[in-house]
């Protein structure tokens, strides 16, 4: 007989259910045709020997399981309807389950375990702070809050996962076993505590195989073999008292209704996301070894990039400043190609002269042409001498060079016609003959030949080729021909371009005009912006190099990432059950898996940036100079995260498909 089977629509009615495993060629059939209704506020035994069917038909009636046949109406609306997000919304709004095994979450604390349910029914955290911790208390455990499941008796962790099937409210109790794992004390503590949610209105579905539990309902259902076996009004309760009361609280109580889907308020997407964030930084937190291993993978791929990038832009920097530093306006003609031209007497190409400076200064687009005559001499003043490079040229050279003298005037072109014996040196000359004396005015021999100081150039460090620039003396291009060399051939003409965007018209004009002076093509020449793009386009080559070894790096990080999160999903595949049970959708067991491989990885970057711009700055400081990128070290920070999001798709898909009867049931 069916208590109350008369009355209105029941709660819970099940029509002809079967449930049928198959294994390979194996069907097994656990339920076989399963009819009962069960009405609010009820408290109904479900009672069976080990292997009936009893958790078949309880994972059946907490949705968490289909039938394979028959009906299932939930406040008469078919569940067969629903799709998952609604079956979640009825596991998470309407029932609450305990479990003979409590299946508590490892990682929380007792009021985060009871808070699980409420953050997925969209509770703001304080009030679900609240509710969790006043519900933990009610049920004696106000001294037990932040205990960690390991840290509580199995009494104790049974109420608090009673308190965790009330958080949503718990119109309907499932629960399976609920002694089952305790001793007679806590056993009776909790059916003690069952007795009173039936009492206060809670429709409580007890599953047992123990006749002396069951005993404590008011309707004990008892199944064989996947069928009912009998129905009926518990002997030692007074139904029709019990019944009564749970009427009149029951009326009192707000029941789910499938329609009410409608107004339950969306979840926004930012709380979600925080919520996700912090449970991620648990879990993490619970496993720190492992974590940091996973990291390591990724920390050393981002080091190394911001590192090796900061340190490969700090040499790029320096070189191009450098050649920059000589002007990238600049064009040099030298003279050309072996077995063309004139050969002067030591052996030198002879085919510029002075006048081929003077006529390509004729040039337009030309802000100066300077010739140039580099030879090596020994310097001597003041009983010391130096060997040194001698660079008769015109009083065009600063100019040119952008290098002013430090000390006195650089010659004019006064000098020059005149065939002065003056010379301006440059601070490594100045420091070898005169020490800390000032040259200005002293004499120096170059081969012998005296010469006046009338200027010292400003200190200019190393050339782009690693020499020392004021290694030099300057004197003029007549005087040295007439004085030292004797020759009136040149090693360059260095021509300085106006517009730098008209260089390479300029630079066909120059050779025209170069051809057609001398018959034939017996001079080469270099252009500089050519050579900062060649030396730029190496840098960019390194760039790349770099960048793939980011890429592989951080490939190998993200694997490393994938493997750990999948390991993380079989370990935790009963947190998972426990999560959907409480109501998660397939959506937030997504996201909580995917916030944890983007926050291993994020933190691995943020790490890895650190640890990037610290070496390279060890590095600076000792070593050579770097140049720190902030797109960079965002860029490689947005990889590392990116690198998550891809390799932890897969497990947290993996991990949000699983059947919540496999994840529950599994070890
Ligand atoms: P009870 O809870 O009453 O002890 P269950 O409902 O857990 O029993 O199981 C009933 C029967 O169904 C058992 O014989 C069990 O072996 C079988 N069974 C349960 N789950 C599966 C499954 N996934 N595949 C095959 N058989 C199963
Ligand atoms: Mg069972």
């Amino acid at each position: 007989m069916s208590s109350g089977s008369t009355r209105e629509t029941a709660l819970i009615s099940l029509r002809d259910v079967r449930k049928r495993y198959v294994n390979g060629d194996v069907a097994v059939d656990v339920l076989r045709g399963i009819s009962l209704d069960i009405h609010a506020g009820e408290f109904v035994a479900i009672m069976g020997a080990s292997g009936s069917g009893k958790s078949t038909l309880m994972h059946i009636l907490g949705c968490l399981d289909k039938p394979s046949a028959g009906q299932y109406l939930f406040n008469g609306e078919d569940v067969a309807t629903l799709d998952a997000d609604q079956l979640a919304w009825l596991r998470r709004e309407a029932f609450g389950f305990v479990f003979q095994s409590y299946h508590l979450i490892a990682a929380g604390s007792a009021t985060e375990n009871v808070e699980v349910p409420a953050v997925y029914a969209g509770m703001g955290r304080t009030e679900r702070h609240a509710r969790a911790r006043a519900l933990l208390s009610q049920l004696g455990l106000a001294d037990r809050l932040d205990h960690r499941p390991n840290q509580l008796s199995g009494g104790q962790q049974q109420r608090v996962s009673i308190a965790r099937a009330l958080m949503n409210g718990g119109h309907i109790i499932l629960a399976d076993e609920p002694t089952g794992a305790l001793d007679t004390h806590s056993g009776a503590e909790v059916m003690t505590l069952l007795g009173d949610l039936a009492r206060e209105g809670h429709t409580v579905i007890l599953i047992t195989h123990d006749q002396s539990v069951a005993a404590h309902a008011d309707r004990v259902i008892e199944i064989s073999d996947g069928e009912i076996i009998s129905d009926a009004p518990s002997s030692s309760q007074s139904v029709t008292e019990q019944a009564v009361a749970a009427d009149e609280s029951v009326s009192q109580r707000a029941l789910p209704v499938l329609s009410a889907r409608a107004t339950h308020p969306p979840v926004s997407f930012i709380p979600e996301a925080l919520e996700a964030c912090s449970m991620a930084l648990r879990s993490l937190r619970s496993n720190l070894f492992r974590t940091l291993l996973t990291l390591l993978g990724v920390v050393i791929g981002v080091g190394s990039v911001v590192a090796m990038l900061a340190i490969g832009e700090g040499a790029r920097a320096s070189v191009l400043e450098r050649i920059s530093a000589m002007g990238t306006n600049l064009l040099v003609v030298r003279p050309g190609f072996e077995g063309f031209g004139r050969r002067s007497a030591d052996g030198e190409m002879a085919t510029l002269t002075v006048e081929d400076a003077l006529a390509l200064s004729g040039l337009p687009n030309i802000i100066a042409s300077v010739p140039e005559n580099t030879s090596s001499a020994t310097a001597r003043a003041a009983g010391r001498d130096t060997s040194t490079r001698v660079n008769a040229t015109s009083a065009d050279y600063p100019l040119l060079r952008n290098w002013q003298p430090e000390q006195g005037i650089f010659f004019g072109p006064d000098d020059e016609r005149r065939y002065a014996a003056v010379a301006v040196i440059g601070q490594t000359v100045a420091r070898s003959l005169f020490g800390q004396a000032s040259p200005l005015g002293e004499f120096l021999l170059l081969n012998n030949v005296p010469f006046q100081v009338i200027g010292v150039m400003s200190e200019q460090g190393a050339t782009a080729w690693g020499d020392d620039a004021d290694d030099v003396v300057f004197v003029p291009l007549s005087t040295g021909s007439l004085r030292l060399s004797g020759q009136r051939h040149l090693r360059s003409v260095t021509v300085a371009v106006a517009d730098v965007t008209q260089m390479d018209m300029t630079e066909a004009a120059v050779a025209d005009l170069l051809r057609e002076r001398h018959g034939v093509e017996d001079f080469r020449i270099r252009n500089m912006a050519a050579i900062v793009e060649t030396a730029s386009a190496a840098q960019n080559t390194l760039t790349i190099l770099l960048g793939s070894i980011a890429a592989i790096s951080l490939l190998v990080g993200g694997i490393g990432v994938m493997n750990i999160m999948l390991v993380s999903v079989t370990e935790r595949t009963r947190e998972i059950g426990v999560r959907m049970a409480t109501g998660a959708r397939t959506r937030n067991i997504l996201q909580q898996f995917l916030v944890e491989a983007v926050v291993v990885s994020a933190i691995g970057g943020i790490v890895g940036v650190l640890i990037g711009v610290g070496v390279a700055a060890v590095i600076g400081a000792l070593v050579m100079p770097v140049q720190f990128s902030v797109p960079i070290m965002v860029l490689a920070f947005a990889c590392a995260a990116g690198t998550g999001l891809i390799f932890g798709f897969a497990p947290a898909l993996k991990a949000a498909r699983l059947d919540p009867v496999v994840a529950l049931s599994a070890e």
